[in-house]
C-alpha cells in the first residue's frame, strides 16, 4: 500500500438537487485521513448521493470536494484516487479470482502482477481460492474479492456503498469485523454507507447520522449513543426512553428537573436543550442503564439516583437479559432491560416497581424540536 494516504476528505458546501427536490442540503464534512467513517441513515436520506459525489459519479449542484490539498470536484471518477465497492459485487464471471483482482493492474498495462495480486488475496484471506470462479465462492468471499479488486489500485479512499446489504445476518456480522481488520491493515480512509446502525457502530471510528439530506449529528459511536442531540438520533441508534420534564434549577454542573411529582437530574454537559428555569426538556435514558427494584424494596435504592415509579406491563426473557415494559408514572411504556441471573421473582406483570438510574447515564434533548 502507498505510504501517502492522501490527507483528509473535505466536503465544503456540497449539495445536490434534482429539479425542485433537494437530496443533499449544503453539507460541510471532513473525513479524517485513515479513518473508518460511516454515513448512516434511513433509505432516501441522501447518503448514497453524498458518496457518489465523492466518487465523481454524481455532479454536485454546489460546493467542492477536496482530497488533501487537491480539489477533485471537476475530475471524472477514473481520475480521482478513490475506488468504490458496491453491494452488487460486479465480478467478471468468466475470470477466476486471481484475474478478477489483477484486472485493474492489467488494464493499466502492468505485466508482472503476481506478487501484488497474491498479497491482496492474502489480505482478504482468499489465498487458497485464487483459481476458483466467482460462482464457486460464498457471498462474503465474493465481496472480499470485490474489496481486493478495489484496493489493488491503491486508492487513497475506499468508498463502500452498502457492500454487505446482500449478505445474511451472520455473514454480515463476520464481514463487518473483516472489513474493519482490512481497513486497519491498509490504513487508508474507508467511507461506508449503511442504513444499519449496528453495522455503523461496529465498524466506524466516526459516524455521520443523516436525515432528509442533512447530517443530524457527527461523532464516535459511543458519543452518539450516549449523548444524542436530537430525538431522531436517540431513536435511530437503539431504544431510548424519553420523559418530558421541566427545568427547576441548576445545581453545580447538574440540571434538576421536575417530572410528574418527582425530581430528575442530568449533567449540564449532556443536555443539548436550552435550560432556562421553567423550560421543557426531554430527559433520556437507555433501557440497559436502568435498574428495576420492587416497590417494597425502594428503601434499598442508593441516594442520588434518578428514580420514577411504575407498574410492570409486560416482561420477556431473551436469554442474556429480561426485557420489561413498564407503565411509568411519567411516561407510559418505558422499556427496561435487566441483565442479571438472579432475577427477582416478584418482577412480574402488575408488580409496582421503582425504575432508577445514575444521572451520569442521562441525556437531555430539546422538547421543542420536531
Ligand atoms: P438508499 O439507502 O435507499 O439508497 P440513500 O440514503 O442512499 O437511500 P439517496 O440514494 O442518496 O438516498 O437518495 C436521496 C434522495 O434523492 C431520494 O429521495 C432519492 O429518491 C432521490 N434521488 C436520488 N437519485 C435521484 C435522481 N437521479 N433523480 C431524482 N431523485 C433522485
Amino acid at each position: 500500500m502507498t505510504k501517502d494516504h492522501g490527507g483528509d476528505v473535505r466536503l465544503s458546501g456540497i449539495s445536490k438537487t434534482y429539479g425542485s427536490f433537494t437530496a443533499v442540503h449544503p453539507l460541510d464534512l471532513t473525513v479524517p485521513e485513515g479513518s473508518f467513517f460511516a454515513l448512516l441513515g434511513a433509505s432516501g436520506c441522501g447518503k448514497t448521493t453524498t458518496l457518489r459525489m465523492i466518487a465523481g459519479l454524481e455532479e454536485p449542484t454546489s460546493g467542492t470536494v477536496h482530497l488533501g490539498d487537491q480539489d477533485v470536484t471537476a475530475l471524472p471518477p477514473y481520475k480521482r484516487p478513490v475506488n468504490t465497492v458496491f453491494q452488487s459485487y460486479a465480478l467478471f464471471p468468466h475470470l477466476d479470482i486471481f484475474e478478477n483482482v489483477a484486472f485493474g493492474l492489467r488494464r493499466r498495462g502492468i505485466r508482472s502482477v503476481k506478487k501484488q495480486v497474491e498479497e491482496m488475496l492474502e489480505l482478504v484471506q482468499l489465498g487458497e481460492q485464487a483459481r476458483k470462479k466467482p460462482h464457486q465462492l460464498s457471498g462474503g468471499q465474493q465481496q472480499r474479492v470485490a474489496v481486493a479488486r478495489a484496493l489493488i489500485n491503491q486508492p487513497r479512499v475506499l468508498l463502500l456503498d452498502e457492500p454487505l446489504g446482500a449478505l445474511d445476518l451472520k455473514l454480515r456480522r463476520q464481514m463487518q469485523l473483516e472489513l474493519k481488520r482490512i481497513q486497519t491493515e491498509v490504513g487508508i480512509t474507508f467511507i461506508h454507507v449503511t442504513h444499519d446502525q449496528e453495522e455503523a457502530m461496529t465498524m466506524a471510528d466516526t459516524v455521520a447520522v443523516m436525515s432528509a439530506g442533512r447530517v443530524e449529528q457527527l461523532g464516535s459511536p459511543t458519543d452518539l449513543y450516549e449523548n444524542p442531540h436530537t430525538t431522531f438520533v436517540a431513536n435511530f441508534l437503539g431504544t431510548s426512553n424519553l420523559i418530558e420534564a421541566e427545568v427547576d434549577s441548576t445545581s453545580g454542573d447538574d440540571i434538576v428537573l421536575t417530572a410528574g411529582d418527582g425530581k430528575l437530574s442530568l449533567p449540564g454537559a449532556r443536555c443539548s436543550a436550552p435550560t432556562a428555569t421553567g423550560g421543557r426538556v426531554l430527559v433520556g435514558v437507555r433501557p440497559e442503564k436502568i435498574s428495576l427494584t420492587h416497590a417494597d424494596d425502594a428503601g434499598d435504592i442508593p441516594v442520588g439516583r434518578n428514580r420514577i415509579t411504575g407498574r410492570i406491563a409486560a416482561s420477556s426473557f431473551i436469554g442474556v437479559s429480561t426485557q420489561y415494559v413498564v407503565d411509568a408514572s411519567v411516561c407510559p411504556e418505558f422499556e427496561v432491560y435487566v441483565q442479571n441471573i438472579d432475577r427477582d421473582p416478584r418482577l412480574v406483570p402488575g408488580a409496582e416497581v421503582v425504575l432508577h438510574w445514575s444521572p451520569a447515564h442521562t441525556f437531555g434533548l430539546d422538547a421543542a424540536q420536531d
